[in-house]
């Protein structure tokens, strides 16, 4: 490891969507010493374990350091930098020429830089023409996505963080804050400490460790969300609890949301029945709701990864808008983001559907917008498609390349086998990765080697909104580059002009410039006035210096220069009762409650639910490096109840085979996750490279929610036996 400079840096952790700042500098062994920032809002210079152990995880060992493409007899071979990007290039137009622009596709990552998803997207949908260019956070967000723009006109994360500590109540919806979003979790733990009337609630199948703080815990059973909020909407509304004048003058189709919600779920009993819960617990969670004027509700991956996870997030926030509680401190619904930058990937619109800067690709001002700003020869004049229908179409021959760059699908997607049988087939295959050896990588026809974290320079934003700088310490490894600028090199081979970047912060400046770009007040070099006011606007943070975003603070969008010059963020949104609806009013979504796609059978009698363990991330290409992260918990391991355990004749400790009709897996047994009867719990991160082999994903069904394109990672039909 070589340092750039024997200073500390101020940086942000790369892992979870918290965002905590990080101060990074050289040890007198060599090694990197790693502390929270005390002068970092999101943390205040606490670290969880996965971020405390940062050092353990920059060596270079396994790391792709140069390019490398196949040979004839299928080996890869080093090869130098200008043949593999005219090899990626020439292998793009050739493509695009014989089949046209849809042919192609990116597969991108919440783990990118917000520089280098825009310069995808750029490339992609301004240049090339085709928006089939998705990413990982798909995977994770991507309902929470939906429902923010059906409610409110456009993706915005209403709250901060210090919202959570200013509540009298929290709700923590499908999340295992106190593992999944650590930091988080302790500023709501010491703000109970203070206060020990704030009540926190935990709504999920499991019992984990988030609920061992909670005042209640709501075993909801898999999947039946939608029932339990849509009760919450009818109790509120019949049962006092609703702001009519908030409602009237602020809103629109609520008559509709609740005529939806009475017809099935206005009798607590029956909802109570439906979710599995006690009525009492219910009716006690129904009652504190009405009763707490500051209450948050907090959602992570347990509501967003469902066939009806955009609903559930809608059947959230309408229990917001019927009692008014947004645009106040304290309270508003919390959409908590799992990747350190999926937000980052949202502004510069990272995802099949959506265009840079909050626009939409189905509205034709919006793409007027983009393309007059970029003066690109086109713009994608329809959206892509969403990550799993992106691989069927590579499977089934519609699409002929793809890049995918800094993830993993073949380990992260649902039916994670598909996307071998679409990669095998793939006439082009690139990747850009940091590490060489991944289930991904090994399909792969030609390799780019990417700077890592501690490496590369840039920003991420995090889930209140907060954009903070990822800043490098450490010299580039080999011949890695910024992805930035791989992208940008292939561009100008192609042709295209629009990518002369010579750094991040260039391309930053030009982000926040097209955000501002004729956005509701009269463009600075034009005077058009705009059509389409978006509240995403960067416009305090144009014309920044090198200096100036070298240095720049962590700060929250929207962002407003002030007359004195400085810089001014926005802590929480809709203070001003305006949303982002063209009538400036707020929308009550109907939300009609529906089952999982697949239910348990005779055959698959169990449900099998995914998610996170503490001290890993994702499929554990830099965290599993770490030792000190490896002893929280070694091997894979398949979490079930005891007395379903006796039922199937599966011993604790003993190895077990785990099947669905999409694919099977064996994991040791274990109990004490908290799980209800009828359920497995099995991680998310254990893949074929690790020493456990068990891609959990292969056996994910892989529908879908028909608004966001999420898949259903906590619900499919499973078996289990002893191996
Ligand atoms: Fe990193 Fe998230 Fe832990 Fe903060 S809470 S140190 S962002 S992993």
């Amino acid at each position: 490891l070589t340092p750039i400079a024997n200073l500390v840096t101020q940086t942000t952790c790369p892992y979870c969507g918290v965002g905590c700042g990080v101060k990074a500098s050289l040890k007198a062994d060599g090694g990197i010493a790693i502390a929270g920032d005390e002068n970092h809002a999101a943390n205040q210079g606490r670290l969880c374990v996965k971020g405390s152990a940062l050092g353990e995880t920059v060596a270079l060992d396994g790391r792709l350091l140069h390019p490398k493409m196949r040979d004839a007899d299928g080996a890869m071979q080093r090869v130098s930098w200008d043949a593999a990007l005219d090899k990626v290039a020439g292998g793009l137009s050739d493509i695009i020429a014989r089949h046209g622009a849809d042919a192609v596709a990116l597969y991108v990552s919440g783990q990118l830089l917000t520089e280098d998803y825009y310069i995808a997207n750029k490339l992609l949908k301004g240049y090339i023409g085709s928006a089939n260019i998705d990413t990982n956070s798909r995977l994770c967000m991507s309902s929470a996505v939906a429902g923010h723009k059906r409610a409110f006109g456009e993706d915005l994360v209403p709250v901060c963080y210090e919202d959570l500590e200013l509540a009298d109540m929290v709700v923590l919806v499908g999340s295992n804050t106190a593992w999944c979003h650590p930091i988080l979790f302790q500023r709501i733990a010491r703000m109970k400490e203070q206060r020990p009337a704030m009540k926190l609630i935990v709504i999920d199948p499991r019992r984990t460790a988030t609920c061992e703080l909670a005042d209640m815990h709501l075993p909801v059973k898999a999947g039946t969300d939608v029932w339990l909020f849509n009760g919450l909407l009818s109790f509120l509304a019949h049962r006092g609890g609703r702001d009519n004048a908030f409602i009237e003058a602020h809103t629109n189709g609520f008559d509709e949301a609740l005529a939806v919600a009475d017809a099935e779920c206005a009798d607590p009993a029956t909802v109570a029945k439906i979710c599995k819960v006690d009525v009492r617990d219910l009716l006690d969670f129904y009652e504190s709701f009405a009763d707490t004027e500051k209450v948050i509700t907090a959602f992570s991956m347990g509501v967003n990864q469902s066939t009806s996870g955009t609903d559930k997030v809608n059947s959230i926030i309408n229990c917001h808008l019927i009692s008014g509680r947004i645009g106040r401190p304290g309270m508003g619904p919390f959409s908590i983001t799992g990747q350190p930058n999926a937000m980052g990937g949202r502004e510069v619109g990272g995802l099949a559907n959506m265009l840079a800067a909050h626009m939409d690709l189905d509205q034709p001002v919006h793409r007027d917008i983009v393309q007059s700003f970029w003066q690109s020869p086109q713009i994608a004049d329809r959206p892509g498609l969403k990550a799993v229908d992106l691989f069927r179409a590579i499977e089934d021959g519609r699409i002929k390349a793809v890049w995918v760059i800094a993830t993993n699908p073949m380990v992260s997607l649902p039916d994670a086998d598909q996307v071998a049988r679409a990669l095998s087939q793939c006439e082009l295959v690139v990747a850009t990765d940091i590490i060489e050896k991944t289930d991904t990588n090994a399909f792969a026809h030609v390799l780019l080697p990417a700077l890592g974290w501690g490496e590369k320079d840039g920003t991420v934003t995090n889930s209140e909104r907060l954009i903070s700088r990822q800043r490098a310490f450490l010299s580039a490894p080999g011949e890695a580059r910024p992805d930035w600028q791989i992208l940008c090199a292939v561009a100008q081979r192609m042709g295209y002009s629009g990518f002369d970047f010579s750094s991040a912060h260039e391309i930053f400046d030009e982000h926040a410039r097209l955000s501002s770009y004729r956005n509701g007040l009269p463009d600075a070099t034009s005077g058009i006035a705009g059509k389409s006011p978006r509240l995403f606007n960067l416009s305090g943070l144009t014309g920044m210096g090198r200096k100036d975003y070298d240095r720049m603070a962590p700060v929250q969008w929207p962002v407003q220069r002030l007359p004195d010059g400085s810089i001014s963020g926005t802590a929480r949104l809709f203070g001003n009762l305006q949303f982002s609806h063209a009538d400036g009013k707020a929308r009550f979504v109907p939300t009609a409650p529906r089952s999982p796609a697949h239910l348990p059978d005779e055959d698959y009698p169990l449900t099998l639910n995914t998610g996170r363990v503490r001290d890993q991330w994702h499929t554990m290409t830099r965290t599993g490096k770490s030792a000190t992260l490896a002893n929280h918990i070694p091997e894979c391991f398949v979490d079930m109840h005891p007395q379903d355990a006796l039922l199937y004749g599966v011993r604790e400790g003993a190895l077990a085979r785990i099947s669905t009709r999409w694919g099977a897996m064996v994991a040791r047994v274990q109990h004490g996750g908290g799980i209800a009867r009828g359920s497995l719990f099995v991680p998310i991160h254990w893949n074929s490279q690790s020493a456990s082999d068990a891609r959990v994903g292969a056996l994910v069904n892989p529908e879908v929610d028909p608004v966001s394109g999420e898949p259903e990672f906590k619900h499919t039909p499973v078996r289990i036996e002893e191996f």
